[in-house]
This record gives C-alpha cells, sequence and structure tokens, in this order.
C-alpha cells in the first residue's frame, strides 16, 4: 500500500500525459454543436410513417404487447380482467389480443391471440377472454376508424365508474376528454354477449372514452399508442377528480377554455409521443416483451 502511494506522489511531472479522446468526460460535457440556423419547433412532427402490412402489423403486435406490460406497471391488472386489443391492418375484421390468464407484465409479441369476427382464434394459443371478445369485437365492427381498444378495471376507473357521472374539466390534463367520452349506464353483468357490446360501440360514437357504470373505464382509438395512452390518461383523470372531490368542491375549467384545452392537448399525434415516451424505456428494460 505504501510503496503504491510513494510511486504515485514520485511521478515526475515531465511523465506523458494520456491524450484526450472526442469521448472523454470532457468533450461529453462542454462540445456543444450550434445549428447553423436555429428553427423554431415547440412540437412533434406528424406521425406519418409509411409501412408495409408486414411492418404495420408488427408495429401494432410490439406496441399491443408494450401497452400490456406497461398497463402492469400502472398497476391497472385485477385478475383475469383487461384486454386491449389491435385492428389487423390486412385482415380488417380480425383483431389481436391477449390471451386470458396471462399476466399482462409478461405478455410477449408472440403470445398474442389474432382472433376473427366469430370469436375464433386464428393465431396464437388461447384460451380467449369471453368478454373481450363480446365488447371489441362489436367496437372495431362499428367503429372501423377504430384501430385499438383498451379496457382493463383499474382502480380509480372504476371508482369513479360507480358515480354514474362523466368527468368535468377539472384540469389542464382532464380537458382531453372534455366532451370527448360518455357513460354507459346499463350494467348487466359481465359482458358475454356482442348485443352488450354493441350498445357499448354505440355509446362510444365518435369519443374516445367510455365510463361503463358500475364496471370501469374504455378508452379507443387510431391507434395502439393513442389507445393505451387515453386509458393511463383517463385513468389519472378519475383519480384527480375523486381527490378534489374528497377534499373539497373542485372550480372546473369555464367551457370555451375546456374546449380550446382539448383542441391542444386530445389530438391522437400527442397520445402517441406519450406512449412512445414510455415504450422506448419499457423495450429497453425488458427487450424479451419483443419476442
Ligand atoms: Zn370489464
Amino acid at each position: 500500500m505504501s510503496t503504491t502511494l510513494s510511486a504515485r506522489h514520485n511521478t515526475p511531472q515531465h511523465a506523458p500525459q494520456p491524450t484526450p479522446t472526442r469521448t472523454s468526460a470532457h468533450d461529453r460535457t462542454n462540445a456543444l454543436a450550434f445549428r447553423d440556423t436555429p428553427v423554431r419547433k415547440f412540437w412533434f412532427d406528424d406521425a406519418t410513417a409509411a409501412r408495409t402490412l408486414d411492418e404495420e402489423r408488427r408495429h401494432r403486435r410490439e406496441r399491443l404487447a408494450g401497452a400490456f406490460r406497461l398497463f402492469a406497471r400502472y398497476g391497472f391488472d385485477q385478475g383475469l380482467a383487461g384486454h386491449i386489443t389491435a385492428r389487423d391492418p390486412e385482415w380488417t375484421d380480425h383483431f389481436w389480443v391477449n390471451p386470458l390468464g396471462k399476466h399482462f407484465a409478461r405478455i410477449r409479441v408472440s403470445d398474442l391471440l389474432l382472433v376473427n369476427s366469430h370469436g375464433e382464434i386464428v393465431i396464437g394459443e388461447g384460451p380467449l377472454n369471453q368478454a373481450a371478445f363480446a365488447i371489441h369485437a362489436a367496437i372495431h365492427e362499428a367503429h372501423p376508424d377504430i384501430v385499438a381498444a383498451a379496457h382493463t378495471h383499474s382502480l380509480y376507473g372504476k371508482a369513479w365508474s360507480t358515480l354514474g357521472r362523466t368527468l368535468d374539466p377539472l384540469t389542464q390534463d382532464s380537458c382531453a376528454f372534455y366532451q370527448d367520452h360518455a357513460l354507459f349506464d346499463d350494467f348487466q353483468g359481465v359482458v358475454l354477449d356482442t348485443s352488450e357490446g354493441a350498445r357499448i360501440a354505440e355509446t362510444l360514437k365518435h369519443y374516445k372514452a367510455v365510463i361503463l357504470k358500475n364496471h370501469g373505464i374504455l378508452t379507443a382509438g387510431p391507434s395502439v399508442e393513442a389507445a393505451a395512452w387515453w386509458y393511463i390518461a383517463l385513468d389519472n383523470a378519475c383519480h384527480t377528480q375523486l381527490l378534489a372531490e374528497a377534499a373539497g368542491t373542485p372550480h372546473p375549467i369555464p367551457a370555451d377554455v375546456a374546449a380550446l384545452t382539448h383542441t391542444q392537448i386530445g389530438r391522437p399525434g400527442g397520445a402517441q409521443y406519450a406512449f412512445e415516451s414510455l415504450f422506448e424505456g419499457l423495450v429497453a428494460a425488458e427487450p424479451e416483451l419483443l419476442d
């Protein structure tokens, strides 16, 4: 020990020093790359990726598997309940869905089932959640513009659903759902037939979400990313209003401001980037989800 210290202290001042490289700590902290021409860019570019059918199918399946794992991280899993579906881009009356009994946190791309309009599994092992088929088949059939729909029994959405009300525009975030969600007030037990699914689909109309009274919440959108992010955001909005009303009397945002805010934060593009920011970290931490 003493020899090492002695040797270090005796190093001559003129000893050769290492030549700094481009990856040195000095460079990483100090090298700045100024644009030749500064730009104004306050929002994302539209995500208009051109994909082949195979690429689009893979994209949807990867985001779908990722959405389940993100839902697990948010605690949206509850026993066997919950399903997210993605319409197949080629066989458009078929959708991809999770197998019943596989925990959200462990779902991989290869676990997903492809289900036809009769509720038959054409790819994958199953079993299929009958409620998943009854609800999602009706939504996909009634709304060709909807690519994905998400429904679980998450705590705050479920608690809010018992009040039999739509949400108020209490915060900037909750304005994403201002005049853009509906209440389905017809709980008849577990949804096992497509006629009830059809009534939920009818309630959904052109909205992005439905509160299923005494049941939970459901979101739908033009991409897996949008449906999944809006689910996360809707459960958060339910949580927020529950907290606010438990603490006092919240002051809603005026209608005209809420409507303006909805146009600013309620669009699918923003939801897509919000989802991707979560998905990127998820894939880095759990790459096996892509198997
Ligand atoms: Zn349910």
